[in-house]
């Protein structure tokens, strides 16, 4: 087991790494703790699973290290790391039963064969593959044989890290969240450091003690889910995380005012004066309320969307579109009304980037 630290990684696959946009990642500094569930999520193109070929060992990084607590992997083989990945597709051996199946990387390491045949039996277990043990894994239906994929990462007790590089792709809707608190599950009685990659949110807020998103080859928040929905450091966390996302609008900051066009919102503090290309407010809609015509800023409503845990307004705030939650009780007449944000979840972001104490 150990801690990963990627220090100073970047990535071209294209022959000229020169230019800044060939990189698929482009300098990533990050440290994965020892023992930590953590999920790699962003959209698909982002650079998540060469980011974990690299850890693992398939891809050599054009530049930057990769270590294993004290020790530098970068130069090593994947043999020699001690990682065990999880694939989107099921890779099986069709000509082997279940059982070789799990065993096979146990065997290969000469672990002895009571103790493999011990682990198989648990591992079996825990993903209630021990009906199936002794039957051909080529008969299988593509949810077992990823299941016996997931098996084969989970298998070896002694490995630094698990990678799992959107491992549920191919399974069953309702058997997938059965699988994600069985891997949750597992993470907790194996203490062992699982990176899960995703590019669905939900997925990787359940299963993850610790997110990393990433967006264009770049990790641009990590944090626990809670963190990434109240304090998105990036207006893409906010944008990419929650449904609907954070409503990110462009703004003027005067000390602790923020102006929409003429409409001003209240800020918790006062900023000092921000030197930016771009300054945008950004609020989630849980914390917009729309209210009747008069009560807070004036909005034009486009229409209200009951979406079964709550009702979301669409509105319009001087052209620019909104979201905002429709408390109980509250109905409007026609289409004009009025939003009440709380200053305490208004956040300041200059150049995407969040404005903090610190910062201003
Ligand atoms: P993700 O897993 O987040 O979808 P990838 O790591 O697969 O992202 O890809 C990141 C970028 O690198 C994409 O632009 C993709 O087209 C490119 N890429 C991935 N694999 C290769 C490859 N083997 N050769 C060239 N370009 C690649
Ligand atoms: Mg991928």
């Amino acid at each position: 087991m150990a801690r990963i630290t990627l220090d100073h990684l970047a990535h071209a696959y294209k022959p000229d790494p020169r230019r800044a946009e060939d990189y698929a990642l482009k300098e990533i500094n990050h440290v994965w703790n020892q023992g930590g569930a953590y999920a790699l999520l962003g959209p698909s193109g982002c650079g998540k699973t060469t980011l974990l070929n690299i850890i693992s060992g398939l891809v050599r990084p054009t530049r930057g290290r990769v270590r294993f607590d004290d020790l530098d992997v970068t130069d090593l083989p994947t043999e020699a790391r001690n990682i065990a990945q999880v694939f989107q597709f099921p890779v099986v051996y069709d000509t082997m039963t279940v059982r070789e199946n799990l065993a096979f990387p146990l065997k290969n390491r000469h672990v002895p064969r009571d103790r493999t045949a011990r682990r198989v039996e648990e591992i079996a277990h825990l993903l209630d593959l021990t009906r199936v043990l002794d039957r051909k894994a080529s008969n299988l239906t593509a949810d077992m044989k990823q299941k016996i994929s997931l098996g084969r990462g989970l298998v070896r007790p002694d490995v630094a890290a698990i990678l799992f590089d959107e491992p549920l792709t191919v399974i069953d809707p309702h058997l997938k969240w059965q699988l994600r608190s069985t891997l949750k599950e597992i993470h907790r009685a194996l203490d062992i450091t699982m990176i899960y990659v995703t590019h669905d949110q939900t997925e990787a807020l359940t299963f993850a003690d610790k997110v990393v998103v990433m967006h264009d080859g770049a990790v641009v928040q990590t944090g626990t889910p809670d963190e990434l929905f109240e304090r998105p450091a990036h207006t893409f966390v906010g944008h990419f995380i929650g449904s609907p996302g954070m409503n990110i609008l462009p703004c003027r900051v005067e000390g602790a005012s923020a102006f929409i066009g003429s409409e001003r919102v209240a800020l918790k503090r006062p900023y000092r004066p921000l030197v930016a290309e771009r300054v945008e407010l950004g609020i989630r809609p849980e914390f917009v309320q729309l209210q009747p015509k008069g009560v807070g800023l004036p909005v034009h409503v486009r229409r209200i969307d009951d979406i079964g845990r709550a009702r979301i307004a669409r509105v319009e705030m001087n052209g620019h579109p909104l979201a905002a939650s429709v408390p109980d009780g509250i109905s409007i007449e026609g289409d004009e009304a009025s939003l009440v944000l709380d200053p305490r979840h208004v956040h300041i972001y200059a150049n995407g980037h969040l404005v903090t104490d610190e910062s201003a």
